[in-house]
């Protein structure tokens, strides 16, 4: 009898946790987890259902960052109800990692309070690294800026139209580029594109840890970054026919800068994730299948899952929860939100005043 009230006590708890998807709206992060969402999975050939590289993370502790932020991922963050994001790290500047940089720059600062502050890679020229990027990032958006501060920001005080780039050097391995809050989050170089600058990322927080490749080739770098890590993000090139009737480019783009499948299948069979992602993937019902079996043909066992868009991971100590996001179809960003034209309403008072 005392057994069966036990398993009743404990069944509750257990329903909750078989729970399929996170809503948005009403599911806090638990304090002793780190979760990652998926906000693009794709590859610059952005999708209606996939578009490019991006990841929000929330610590249990409260803090949230981006990881990447891809052409079109922007969407997916607005949909999550996240738009007063304030910290980016930065893998490396392909637009398909970067481009919607813009969007958070502008649109955000209405939620956002203090300065956007953006950690990336420097490059083999000045101008080829982070500072000189964000620097025509703003002149980009001068205009923009200029015309919303004159209007919108009136009666404000605060950071929030700033933007401060903290750029790293490339070359160094295993550098914690972030400490703060207990959390470190420590990039490494990695081989894209045979330019310098691409750099694999790790979190590392409450004994917790996860790593993304950002794109790159096979390398002992990352490899050395992913040891012991609790999940590993890996990009990968596919799915893929046969090598020999790829183009030239193709061909050449796999030497130097890509994972493809089975080679995911062998760092994760080298580092022993106990969850392994494949990522950047084109996804769909007829490549599914091929991506796992290119995969399992090195790396027989062991928790895998193709990315998606929304796909959310819980890292905690009893393990790795992959679940999806569910979110609005027709979300609003905080531009939009009633509330943010409520906490406006002084400044367009100002506003008024001074075209009286
Ligand atoms: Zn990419």
């Amino acid at each position: 009898m005392r057994i069966a009230i036990a398993l009743l006590a404990v069944l509750p708890g257990l329903a909750a946790k078989s729970t399929p998807w996170v809503y948005s709206t009403d599911d806090t992060v638990p304090e002793d987890t780190i979760r990652i969402t998926t906000l693009g999975s794709g590859t610059p050939d952005v999708r209606r259902h996939q578009v490019a590289s991006s990841f929000l993370i929330e610590i249990g502790n409260g803090d949230k960052f981006l990881f990447d932020m891809g052409s079109g991922s922007y969407q997916n963050l607005l949909a999550t109800g996240q738009y007063a994001i304030d910290k980016v790290f930065l893998s490396h500047l392909h637009s398909d990692h970067h481009a919607d940089l813009a969007s958070l720059y502008v649109n955000a600062m209405f939620g956002r309070k203090v300065p956007l502050e953006i950690w990336g890679p420097s490059s083999e020229k000045p101008e080829l690294g982070l500072a000189a990027s964000i620097e025509g990032l703003r002149q980009f958006l001068a205009w923009d800026t200029f015309a919303r501060r004159r209007v919108d920001m009136i009666g404000r005080k605060d950071k929030g139209d700033t933007v401060i780039a903290h750029e790293f050097d490339y070359k160094i391995e295993k550098q914690v580029i972030y400490s703060r809050d207990g959390v470190n989050i420590t990039a490494t170089p990695v081989e894209h594109y045979t330019t310098g600058g691409p750099s694999a990322l790790r979190v590392d927080w409450n004994s917790l840890s996860f790593v993304y490749s950002g794109d790159t080739h096979p390398t002992r770098t990352l490899n050395e970054l992913a040891e012991g890590t609790d999940m590993l993000i890996q990009q990968i090139m596919g799915p893929l026919p046969a090598f020999d009737t790829l183009s030239f480019e193709s061909q050449y783009l796999l030497n130097t800068s890509h994972f493809t499948p089975a080679q995911a299948g062998e760092i994760f069979n080298l580092t022993k994730p106990r969850l392994a992602v494949i990522h950047h993937a084109t996804v769909n019902d007829a490549s599914r299948e091929a991506l796992v079996s290119d995969v399992r043909d090195k790396y027989p066992k062991g928790g895998l899952v193709i990315n998606e868009d929304l796909a959310v991971y819980d890292i905690s100590k009893e393990g790795v929860r992959h679940r999806k996001r569910i979110v609005p179809e027709r979300s609003w960003g905080f531009w939009h939100a009633e509330s943010n034209w409520n906490s406006l309403e002084a400044g367009q008072q100002q506003f008024a005043a001074l075209y009286k």
